[in-house]
Formats: structure tokens, C-alpha cells, sequence
């Protein structure tokens, strides 16, 4: 079997890298994200000017062809590439390393929507109150121990809200009802 022919190259995305729903029309699947997901998320925008240092791409350009753009000086095409790559992969791991790299060539917006998009669990920290987003906000065991922390439940934003001095408890009650999930907090993105 030739390498084109290889499983692992003809995967291709089926959902939106952003909302997760599927995707219908040629362009999207090239991209991985859908129209209005582009729009939102800032994908045609032009780049902010500075371009943080990246770090080497490693796995997440098998085929060197981000590189092979970078250069060449377009950040543009680069910033497909790695868009396109997140949307193949089935790693959310990689895909989010690879949202890392889309916002050090500027795409500052689009990465943080893919890093959205990715997360299972999203954390915003208020005043004093932790936002927190979960897949499963309907898990009566993980409504019940929120409930405890003194949480309560946004029906507008879909997510609890937990006293800032109950973010130990939250911890444990994460580690426990979402352990190996892909999540995003404020300083990022990071692996329960
Ligand atoms: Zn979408």
C-alpha cells in the first residue's frame, strides 16, 4: 500500500472544527469549518501583525508543507494548513497544539474559536464566581455536586456558576465526572 493510500491520509473532516456540526459543502470540508463558523470565528480576517515565535511543528506537519509555507511567508496558507490538520485529526491533544500554533501567525480570534470548539469543558473565571461548561450539564450527579459547592445553574449561558473558593472542590468534582477531557481556561488549554 502506497502512502497515499495509506488510512491515516484519507481521513478527512466530516464536522465543523468550531460547533461540531457536519459539514456539507467542499469548501468547508477543505477547511474544516463551516461558513458561518468562518465568519464568526474571524477565519478570513487578516492576521495581526505580529508573529509570535512558533515553536516546531514537529508532528503536527507530517508532510512539512506548513513549513514549506512559513518559508515561503505565507502565514495565510500556513494557518489553512494547521486549520486543516486540526480538523483531520481524531486527537484532540494535537488539534489543540495545532489551534496553539494558529495564534502565534496571528490568527489570535480563530485560534481561540477552534481551542473553544475543541474543549469539552470550558472554565472563565468572574469576580468571584468560576464558569464552568460541560458537556454533560444535565448529568443529575454532576448538577447535584455543583449544588453543593453553592453553585447554580445559568439556563441563558448553559453553564454553572461556582464561588471562586470552592475551585479545590470543583477541581476534584472535574477530575472526577471528566478526567482525560480537553479543556480551556484562562491560561489555556490543558488535559483534566
Ligand atoms: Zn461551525
Amino acid at each position: 500500500m502506497s502512502y497515499m493510500n495509506a488510512p491515516a491520509t484519507k481521513l478527512v473532516a466530516t464536522a465543523c472544527l468550531i460547533c461540531r456540526r457536519p459539514l456539507v459543502d467542499a469548501t468547508s470540508v477543505e477547511v474544516g469549518i463551516g461558513p458561518v463558523c468562518r465568519e464568526r470565528s474571524g477565519f478570513s480576517a487578516e492576521p495581526s501583525s505580529t508573529v509570535q515565535r512558533y515553536q516546531p511543528l514537529g508532528v503536527l506537519d507530517p508532510d512539512r508543507s506548513v513549513q514549506a509555507r512559513l518559508d515561503s511567508g505565507n502565514r495565510r496558507g500556513a494557518a489553512n494548513a494547521l486549520t486543516n490538520f486540526a480538523a483531520r485529526s481524531n486527537e484532540p491533544e494535537l488539534a489543540a497544539k495545532a489551534a496553539v500554533q494558529i495564534g502565534r501567525l496571528g490568527y489570535v480570534r480563530l485560534s481561540r474559536a477552534v481551542l473553544e470548539g475543541l474543549a469539552d469543558v470550558t472554565l472563565h473565571q468572574h469576580d468571584d464566581m468560576i464558569e464552568v461548561k460541560v458537556p454533560s450539564r444535565h448529568n443529575k450527579r454532576w448538577v447535584w455536586v455543583i449544588d453543593r459547592m453553592g453553585g447554580r445553574f445559568n439556563s441563558k449561558t448553559k453553564s454553572h456558576l461556582v464561588p471562586t473558593k470552592a475551585r479545590r472542590r470543583l477541581w476534584g468534582a472535574l477530575k472526577k465526572f471528566h478526567k482525560g477531557s480537553l479543556a480551556i481556561g484562562p491560561k489555556g488549554w490543558f488535559i483534566i
